[in-house]
């Protein structure tokens, strides 16, 4: 329990376990799931109970939610367990519903998050209310368009606000549904210190075994809670059947997560150090991406040159490049003699690389 600090939002104030967990299936399919799932994630870690009952798909024809008949289901589900409940909600119309059912968290989705329209339609509806509303990054990896669905909230005066990490999606081929991006989330709590984060490892990894990898990364990052759906057979799940975990290996997987208590100052200065040793590992993981890039793209000029039967080095490009790269480091606080070795060091691996290609 958070109790031992000043109250700074509704999550303390709610005294809910740190830290927070919501729980439940991506979508609501049947009242006999929903409440099959409820009451076995009740007395667990789970503090809120999750189900979409309007399901926003990418493609038609895919299953789109239970619809208002769901919220009934949600209201059993609270009766009948204590959890709290939670649902996304996409306009006006569902906020009005969700209200009408008492569900206590909204949720405002990844492709809603994109478009402002969307965000002042809700946040109009929730007008003074005291919803607790928790906002999902947008799909593309832009802080101003998350940063803007919370700041049109606040302006109608909806107060108990939250955000969810659920990763972004990208072009390029990684081992995620939707990329982390690790320094948008760090950066926007940097802004907001006070605004509770949770992540969602189900959508960021889209399968199950690297779940509890990217949930210990939140948790080191400092995030105040995890989303992780859950459904008592995944695989016969209507949506987002791969990434979703039973009850029984979410309470294992809690128990395995290190979690980090902030009792006094000496526990705050190493969840400190750990928190920064979690973003220095993340920039590196970036750094050595960068390079191996680089790297590919030194082969691919390595092949023209061999095609047209040019030297590997050329002296004058290499010169303008070191000189252009001082400069810019000097203006990061970066030391002329740490760009030259680090740079002579990139240099020399490029021109391996190429020669391979030249003497293949
Ligand atoms: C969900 O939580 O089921 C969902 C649709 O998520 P997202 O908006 O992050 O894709
Ligand atoms: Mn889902």
């Amino acid at each position: 329990m958070k109790n031992n600090k000043k109250l700074k939002n509704w999550l303390d104030a709610l005294n809910l376990n740190h830290p927070l967990v919501i729980a439940g299936p991506c979508s609501a399919e049947t009242e006999g799931q929903v409440l099959k799932i409820a009451h076995e994630l009740k007395d667990t870690d789970v503090s809120i109970f999750r189900a979409g009952i309007w399901k926003p798909r990418t493609r038609p024809g895919m299953f789109e939610g239970v619809g208002a008949i769901g919220l009934k289901w949600m209201e059993k589900v609270k009766s009948q367990t204590g959890l709290l409940t939670a649902t996304e909600v996409a306009n006006a119309n569902h906020v009005k519903l969700a209200i009408q059912h008492n569900i206590d968290v909204l949720w405002i989705g990844a492709r809603s998050t994109v478009s402002p329209f969307i965000v002042q339609e809700i946040a109009d509806a929730l007008k003074n209310t005291d919803k607790i509303v928790l906002v999902k990054n947008p799909v593309n990896p832009d802080l101003s368009l998350w940063l803007g669905g919370i700041e049109r909230l606040y302006s109608s005066n909806i107060k108990n606000l939250g955000v969810i990490h659920r990763g972004f999606s990208t072009y390029e081929k990684t081992k995620f549904r939707n990329n982390p991006e690790w320094q948008l989330p760090i950066e926007l709590q940097n802004k907001y210190p006070d605004l509770p984060l949770i992540c969602d490892p189900s959508h960021i990894c889209g399968k199950r075994d690297t779940l509890h990898t990217v949930s210990q990364t939140a948790l080191d990052l400092n995030f105040d809670g995890l989303m992780i759906e859950t459904h008592t057979d995944p695989d016969q799940a209507w949506s987002d059947a791969a990434q979703q975990i039973k009850p029984s290996v979410l309470t294992k997987m809690m128990s395995n997560l290190k979690m980090r208590k902030t009792t006094d100052d000496e526990i705050d200065f190493k969840n400190t150090l750990n928190t920064l040793r979690t973003q220095i590992d993340i920039i590196d993981q970036g750094l050595l991406d960068t390079l191996g890039k680089r790297m590919k793209v030194a082969i691919e000029i390595g092949d023209l040159k061999k095609k047209k039967n040019v030297a590997v080095l050329q002296t004058k490009r290499w010169n303008e490049i070191l000189g252009k790269m001082i400069l810019e480091g000097e203006g990061k606080g970066l030391s002329e003699e740490f760009i030259l070795r680090m740079f002579k060091a990139i240099h020399q691996e490029s021109i391996n690389h190429q020669n391979k290609v030249i003497n293949s």
